[in-house]
């Protein structure tokens, strides 16, 4: 069996989203003086995260657009420090975290694998993206990274496609938009249960990224809700772990290591890794 193409999920895949998105709020806050306002930094952080994990699903269910998603999060965010906003004001808030949000993404938003992975696999197997995303957001971040010119017209976001991963169809069209059966293609996400579980389900060949031994299963009831990038922040040696207890996130029954699990998944701790099994002839 040979795989002809692999889809990448973006955030805290390709793209390191939820560093970014700490960095962003507390710059963002600090700035506009209200950090104090929620406790402490962690304290903001987390109340951020919880909102996004309850107000993310409503977009990615078609309740609310990408824009009102942002609106509603704002509202709810701000009204924890005592002020209530329209939503013309609380679209204004978010546009002002977006834009410091972005200069950070700017700065440090990618991966430093991603770029020399992509560039690897190029002119050898075909690339493209699957994400519980709106096109054009995700099209931004990865030009402004760098990345976007190795996808060509392979991006399926579900703000687009209709429905979100880990539902069979978006996965299906992402192999579409390569050209390629299921069964030619791999795909690399950072959770178990929207990513590696849905691609394994619709017929793909499913890597789960799991970097520096943050990974969680995600399988505990609480993320069937969640989007795209909405996993725990990574690199700030603050990650907490939410569910299961199994340390490094892995399911019973995964055997680790390198190789296919008893799962039917293959964990990976890099981007790096990805290429390595090409190199060593495992596609
Ligand atoms: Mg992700």
């Amino acid at each position: 069996m040979t795989v002809r193409g692999v889809l990448f999920d973006v955030d805290d895949t390709l793209f390191a989203y939820s560093a970014c998105e700490r960095a962003g709020l507390l710059r963002y806050l600090a700035a506009e003086g209200m950090l104090e306002a929620f406790g402490t930094p962690d304290d903001a952080v987390a109340l951020w995260h919880r909102i996004m994990e309850e107000e993310y699903p409503r977009f990615l269910a078609g309740e609310l657009t990408f824009a009102g998603q942002q609106v509603a999060r704002a509202r709810r965010f701000l009204a924890h420090a005592g002020r209530a906003t329209s939503p013309e004001q609380a679209a204004a808030w978010f546009a002002g975290y977006r834009e410091v949000r972005e200069e950070v993404e700017a700065a440090y938003g990618v991966f430093p694998d991603a770029l020399p992975a992509l560039e690897a696999l190029a002119g050898r197997v075909r690339l493209g993206v699957v994400s519980n995303s709106s096109l054009p957001h995700q099209c931004r971040k990865l030009r402004a990274v760098g990345l976007l010119g190795h996808f060509g017209d392979a991006l399926v976001c579900s703000g687009e496609h209709g429905v979100a991963k880990p539902d069979p169809s978006i996965f299906l069209a992402g192999c579409a938009a390569l050209g390629l059966e299921a069964y030619e293609v791999a795909y690399v996400g950072d959770r178990y249960d929207v990513d590696a579980l849905g691609a394994r389900d619709a017929g793909l060949r499913a890597y789960w990224l799991v970097r520096d031994g943050h990974g969680e299963r995600h399988g505990d009831g609480h993320s069937e809700r969640q989007g795209d990038g909405h996993g725990e922040r990574q690199g700030d040696g603050h990650g907490e772990r939410r569910g299961d207890g199994h340390g490094d996130g892995r399911p019973d029954g995964h055997t680790g290591g390198h190789g296919v699990g008893d799962d039917g998944i293959t964990v990976i701790r890099s981007l790096d890794e990805l290429v390595a099994a090409v190199d060593g002839g495992a596609w």
